[in-house]
């Protein structure tokens, strides 16, 4: 899809219209991905974070947050944990930061490894080429790194570069775990201040550029203590700026299904936060095939504040979960759910090799 045609769905607002893309994104979502919802347990290991992203609650100089890193043996128990309630793949996610050192996190990659057979997902912000592929060696398999907007201008205005090191852009390090042979995931927020239409159908049409194996796209929420939720109106576009409604989540999802139609896709938990009721099942019709509850311990879930609000993703009844997805005509994915798209690349080598253009 061309992204002045993404543009235009952006633009649309008429009730039919949106119907005919909502059933297309799902037929495309059926054929090419199936039925199966996969589910992934997310463990928010640390809360920990060097950056200082305007959106986000953990970005370092926010003084109120009390900060967390969980020990190994806290982090094995929630794997098992993931593994008994018939999980497939632990996600690790933190905060950007050397207190978690690359050698612990590839110890701990091994006795997951060594201890169950779950997939490994990798969350872990912007790290050296020279970590990426240690971690892959110890045995992840896949890794998560939005690139947030690709408008570049505004990135640079709310994800300002780190002081105590040599900055690498996200898109090179996108390019970086592909060719280190992970399944490579991306995205955006959606209603982001400072983000214009133009800019999220660039978004869109970027993750088919980089032909993602797994897309994440939620909406902005403002968090209070963070210059962007202290000062929006000193962030937002003066003209089309992108609303963080579940509206919009669900047409750029969509729209992101159609870039993408072999990729894993989440109805995320900022859509969940932002409609409770029904933003799973709304995530689900609009494109999405991926679900992560938490499995983060309870003791550390409040301090994992990236938005406040955040919608504690239905760990506490899996039947409940299971229910949910079969009134749906959806069903509870089994095993690794690794990305049709990462498993077409693997099977032809040459295309592997042949690295999509990054910045
Ligand atoms: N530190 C890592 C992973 C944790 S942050 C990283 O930055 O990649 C995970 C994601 O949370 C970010 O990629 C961002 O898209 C999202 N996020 C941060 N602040 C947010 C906010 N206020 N509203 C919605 N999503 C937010
Ligand atoms: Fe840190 Fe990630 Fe939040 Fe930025 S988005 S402040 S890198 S946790």
């Amino acid at each position: 899809m061309q992204r002045e045609e993404i543009l235009g769905w952006l633009r649309q607002d008429r009730p039919d219209a949106l119907e005919r893309l909502q059933k297309r994104a799902d037929r495309v979502r059926r054929e090419r991905v199936g039925d199966a919802v996969h589910l992934r347990a997310i463990v928010e290991i640390s809360n920990v974070c060097a950056r200082r992203c305007a959106y986000c609650g953990l970005r370092g100089p926010n003084s109120r947050l009390p900060r967390y890193c969980m020990t190994a043996a806290e982090v094995l128990a929630c794997a098992r944990r993931a593994r008994r309630c018939g999980l497939g793949t632990v996600v690790l996610q933190a905060g950007e930061s050397d207190a978690l050192c690359a050698d612990w996190i590839s110890d701990l990659i091994r006795r997951i490894k060594r201890e169950t057979d779950l997939a490994i997902t990798l969350s872990l912000g912007e790290r050296s080429p020279e970590e990426l592929a240690a971690w892959r060696r110890a045995g992840a398999d896949r890794y998560l790194l939005r690139f947030e907007t690709s408008n570049a201008e505004l990135l640079q205005r709310v994800h300002p570069p780190r002081p105590d090191r040599p900055e690498r852009s996200r898109l090179a390090l996108l390019g970086e775990l592909r060719s280190l042979g992970y399944e490579v995931g991306s995205g955006c927020m959606v209603g982001l201040p400072g983000q214009q239409l133009a800019d999220l159908a660039d978004d869109i049409a970027l993750f088919g550029e980089l032909d993602l194996d797994m897309v994440g796209l939620g909406p902005y929420l403002a968090h209070p203590d963070t210059p962007m939720g202290r000062n929006p109106a000193r962030y937002l576009a003066a003209s089309e700026q992108v609303p963080a409604s579940v509206e919009m989540c669900c047409k750029a999802l969509a729209l992101t299904r159609l870039a993408c139609p072999d990729a894993n896709i989440p109805a995320t938990t900022a859509l969940v936060t932002l409609a409770p009721e029904d933003g799973l099942e709304r995530g689900l019709r609009w494109g999405a095939n991926v679900f992560m509850p938490n499995l983060t311990p309870s003791e550390y879930r409040a301090s994992y504040r990236i938005y406040p609000g955040k919608a504690d993703c239905a760990d506490g009844d899996p039947d409940a979960l299971q229910r949910r997805l079969r009134r749906l005509g959806r069903t509870p994915g089994r095993g690794r759910g690794d990305s049709p798209n990462w498993l077409a690349r693997r099977a032809a080598p040459s295309a592997a090799n042949g690295l999509r253009p990054v910045a």
